[in-house]
């Protein structure tokens, strides 16, 4: 019986752990934090990602290694890939770190994506803003997520407002501009490879932000076939280039029939969660497929399937377990604003009876903003 170990401890490892049990895997968790969620569900060794002591006494007591963090530094996971398999490799998680290095990747592999420029100084930051025109975003290279560490420019007296703000971190965290993209939509394929260069993805999905944070997720996405093959084709040229072993997601943008890349995670993705109930195989089974060298399962939409993120604290069950489409997630964290504390899930045979599932949910709920983009896109699709 093989033990995974996974690093960082949060609602992805949790998933994880419920989806390995099936294929006999044991689970052990490594995080800063004795209320990290997985630990509810796996042994919890609690430990800093710098500490390389600590990570290499885990290292011992498993027997593969995978991530739920993404940030772990490069020299704690180069000194885990001499002891024990790792997955992710090294190499692709550190281009997933650095938003200037995964775009240059997109770029060397003929993939469109906005405009982009490294920014080192104020001056450079005024000259690409120019360039670039208005809006624009300043991010953090490294580091951010879910809309943390960036500043949208909309005018002149922006500019210095954004500097103020993110300008301190230039040395520590680096920092890049990128012009704004006025998109139809937000895709996301995520995929899973395994190390005998087995690709699959699943259908892909439309995705809704509020506030840089997912809030919906919809799959099949509903936009034309060609479009879908050459979202997965881009993430297919990325996984083969960075050698990739498990699941990730890359995003994107669609606009006018266009696509432009805009990032990819290097692990399972919360754009994936619905594959846990309306996929014949999920993103997290495939996962541990990938990286335990077995083969990958079916990654079939079943009919159609959504999500809805909770953020800051869980909304009543009842309503969505009332429901034949509906599966309730709660992480078992405590409340906090803005936290991702849990999602339900939706899978029906069609688009009118999604419809109706979550038409009701919204109301019972009062969530009818949450679910109304997604009425819309089941309304045309
Ligand atoms: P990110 O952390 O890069 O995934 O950004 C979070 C969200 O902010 C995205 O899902 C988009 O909704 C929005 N966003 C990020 N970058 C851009 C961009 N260049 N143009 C338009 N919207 C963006």
């Amino acid at each position: 019986m093989k033990t995974v170990g996974i690093l960082g401890g949060g609602q992805l490892a949790r998933m994880m752990i419920l989806a390995g049990a099936p294929l006999g895997l044991r689970f052990r968790i490594y995080d800063p934090s004795p209320e990290a969620c997985a630990g509810q569900l796996a042994p919890l060794v609690n430990g800093q990602f710098d500490d390389l002591a600590a990570l290499q006494a885990f290292a011992g007591s498993v027997d593969v290694i995978t991530f739920d963090f993404e940030n772990v530094p490069a020299a704690s996971v180069a000194a885990l890939s001499a002891l024990r398999p790792v997955f992710p490799n090294a190499g692709a998680l550190a281009v997933a770190q650095d938003r200037l290095s995964e775009k240059r990747l997109f770029q060397a592999l003929g993939i469109a994506l906005p405009a982009f420029a490294d920014i080192d100084s104020l001056a450079t930051l005024q000259a690409r803003v120019a360039e670039f025109g208005m809006p624009c975003i300043l991010k953090t290279r490294r580091l951010g997520y879910d809309g943390k560490g960036q500043f949208r420019i909309r005018s002149q007296a922006d500019i210095g407002a954004a500097w103020q703000a993110l300008g301190a971190q230039v040395d520590a965290v680096g920092l890049i501009l990128e012009g704004f993209v006025d998109f139809d939509c937000e895709l996301s394929v995520v995929a899973a490879r395994n190390a005998a260069g087995q690709f699959v993805a699943w259908p892909v999905t439309r995705n809704w932000h509020v506030d840089g944070v997912l809030s919906a997720s919809l799959a099949p996405c509903g936009l034309p076939a060609a479009v879908q093959e050459r979202a997965v084709a881009h993430a297919r040229a990325v996984a083969e280039h960075l050698d990739y072993v498990g699941v990730f997601a890359l995003e994107l943008f669609h606009c006018d029939g266009a696509l432009l890349v805009n990032e990819m995670a290097p692990r399972v993705h919360n754009s994936g969660h619905w594959t846990g109930d309306g996929a014949q195989t999920s993103q997290f089974a495939n996962h541990l497929r990938a990286g335990l060298g077995l083969p990958l399962g079916d990654t079939a939409v079943l009919g159609v399937a959504c999500m809805l993120n909770w953020l800051g604290q869980m909304p009543e069950a009842a309503p969505v377990l009332a429901q034949a489409a509906g599966f309730w997630h709660d992480y078992g964290k405590q409340p906090r604003a803005g936290r991702k504390v849990g999602h339900a899930n939706f899978r029906t045979d069609d688009a009118p009876a999604m419809a109706r599932a979550l038409q009701q949910v919204g109301q019972a709920l009062g969530r009818e903003a949450q679910v109304a983009p997604l009425l819309d896109a089941l309304s045309v699709a």
